[in-house]
């Protein structure tokens, strides 16, 4: 018997082939080698890294405590402080994240 739902768009809004069914990948803050679920290709992940909330709260005690060193611009400098986002360098997709929560 057919069942067809149309409950299938938790996942991206067009129907795009995925090749592999999966979840946004539990990554590091260093690009690692996949699987691209979207182009299916191995590759080596794009990280990119962004200004989080944290690299703004870090800037911001820096800029407090370290006002006379001009220092507050150095978490925007440091990659520890900000998020990573991996794409992939095939077909550029998103395919997860990298949050820091720590500030030491
Ligand atoms: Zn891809």
């Amino acid at each position: 018997m057919l069942m067809e739902t149309n409950s299938y768009h938790q996942i991206g809004q067009s129907a795009n082939e995925v090749c592999v069914e999966m979840d946004l990948l539990q990554v590091g803050s260093e690009p690692v080698g996949m699987r691209c679920p979207y182009c299916c290709e191995e590759v080596m992940t794009r990280a990119m890294y962004k200004t989080s909330r944290t690299t703004h709260l870090v800037a911001l005690i820096l800029a407090v405590l370290f006002w006379w060193l001009c220092c507050c611009i150095l978490p925007y400098i440091i990659k520890r402080w900000k998020n990573v986002e991996h794409y992939c360098p095939s077909c550029r997709r998103f395919l997860g994240s990298y949050t820091t929560n720590k500030i030491l």
